[in-house]
């Protein structure tokens, strides 16, 4: 046989997550410290103590690698696959999903807008006009959760800067994977999510019972640091995925439940097992909730603040499409109110765009991808595989080295959060504030600078002298 087989579309969910954050937890003392500054971030929003800065909606700008092998033509999925996803996702991150009504009563006054939408990118890292999706050929059959189809040097395709578009790479993925998807505060050259070519979009390939577009929408929720709703701890009833207004379940949920299921005591209600983070088909979810849109709120407004301030990648008014139509309907919102293509390439972006100078100017200095990037503290600091990550050199003054944070860097600019991602409050649509808020947003994050800086030490000194093997 010279053709690769395709393997079956697996018939239950499951995702690579936390098969990777428990590989990374285990090499690195840099991931072990930042999760745990995310997680005190993430603490303060839940218990109110911090609340969201942000009430506008923001877009996030999305390239999508095709990873395909050209033996498997059907790996090599079409623009209108991707743009079935897109919707999927603009729907489902603004609670704006008609099958939310197929939430149980109880629950539904938790069902929650995350005011997020998804667009391809419009520009490229070299500041040129793209239409946000590549193709890369690859004589792999199919890809596991080791991160290869992240790099061009083991068949997959590079990423473009991390910080300012979410990465997605459709490929073949074995072992019956759906997806899976890093956590904030990994590295940030394998930042992004991985989706199985069957499991992702509604159309073409994508194969039921998850060809609802359901696994980008639970992976992508992995990337705005949601656990699973079960807390990943088999059935024990003993961890949670640290929302309060998800009940504790005890495991799982997979094929088509139906309510109540109870675990862990939950009763009368049961399991939210119609949660995008449980392992319900694709037409089983349906909602994310209040407590889990705070956890992302934290997450954008900490480690992903960058995401907050990024429109430059957006900033081409029309998609100067590589080929074929855009399906209408498909389509993300602002795609398809596109004017005439622009023929002039990067002429194209109109001088009045708001940040289009300043971000073709951001995206010329960003690193190639696959090295670090920009001015990211954070992955400046990143240890190369197998370097000692000096997290404990760093145990008496400073969080500045081995923690990865840049947490010295002063109090405006990528600080709070330890994650090294600009973490900065201030960054947050500062611009348009009136003074006494950007005071108060300053003030907090001189606050929150003092707790994270006590989180970190307290992290370090519960990984001290504990270096990774190999
Ligand atoms: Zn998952």
């Amino acid at each position: 046989m010279t053709e690769p087989d395709l393997p079956q579309p697996p018939t239950r969910d499951l995702c690579g997550t936390m098969l990777v954050h428990r590989r990374l937890l285990n090499e690195s003392m840099t991931y072990r410290a930042r999760r745990a500054a995310i997680e005190n971030r993430a603490l303060q929003y839940e218990r109110g103590r911090r609340s969201p800065v942000r009430s506008e909606v923001v877009t996030v700008p999305v390239v999508v690698h095709v990873v395909h092998n050209p033996a498997v033509p059907e790996q090599n999925i079409g623009d209108d696959q991707i743009h079935s996803q897109l919707a999927v996702l603009n729907r489902d991150f603004r609670a704006a999903n008609p099958d939310r009504e197929k939430v149980p009563e109880v629950w539904r006054p938790l069902v929650a807008d995350a005011k997020i939408e998804f667009r391809l990118a419009a520009v490229d890292p070299e500041g040129e006009p793209t239409g946000g999706i590549i193709r890369v050929p690859t004589d792999r059959r199919s890809f596991g959760f080791d991160d290869a189809v992240k790099a061009s040097a083991t068949g997959g395709s590079d990423p473009w800067p991390t910080d300012q578009y979410l990465n997605i790479w459709v490929c073949q993925l074995g072992g019956g994977l759906l997806g899976y998807a890093q956590f904030p505060g990994g590295p940030p050259q394998t930042d992004g999510v991985v989706v199985l070519h069957t499991a992702f979009g509604t159309t073409g390939t994508a194969a039921a019972p998850f060809d609802g577009g359901r696994t980008a929408t639970h992976e992508i929720g992995h990337w705005l640091d949601l656990y699973h709703i079960w807390g990943d701890d088999d059935g024990a009833c003993t961890s949670d995925d640290k929302v309060a207004d998800t009940p504790n379940q005890a495991d799982a949920n997979t094929g088509s439940p139906v309510f109540p299921h109870v675990s862990c005591g939950n009763g009368p209600h049961g399991d939210m097992f119609m949660n995008y983070m449980d392992y319900v088909d694709d037409d089983a979810m349906f909602m994310f909730t209040r407590g889990q849109v705070t956890r992302m709120n934290a997450c954008l407004e900490g480690v992903r603040a960058s995401f907050l301030v990024s429109s430059h990648a957006l900033a081409v008014p029309s998609r100067p499409a590589p080929a074929g139509p855009v399906p209408s309907g498909a389509a993300p919102a602002g795609l398809t109110s596109a004017g005439p293509v622009p023929s002039g390439g990067a002429a194209g972006v109109p001088a009045s765009a708001p940040g289009a100078a300043a971000g073709a100017a951001g995206l010329h200095q960003a690193a190639a991808p696959g090295q670090d990037f920009g001015p990211v503290p954070g992955p400046a600091h990143w240890p190369a595989p197998g370097a000692a990550p000096g997290v404990t050199d760093g145990a008496g003054t400073g969080v500045t080295d081995g923690a990865g944070t840049g947490v010295t860097d002063g109090a405006g600019t990528g600080v709070t959060d330890g994650a090294g991602t600009g973490v900065t409050d201030g960054a947050v649509g500062q611009a348009a504030r009136p003074d006494g808020e950007v005071t108060r947003v300053l003030r907090d994050s001189e606050r929150l600078v003092t707790e994270v800086l006590r989180d970190i030490r307290t992290a370090i000194h519960l990984v001290g002298g504990d270096r990774p093997g190999g």
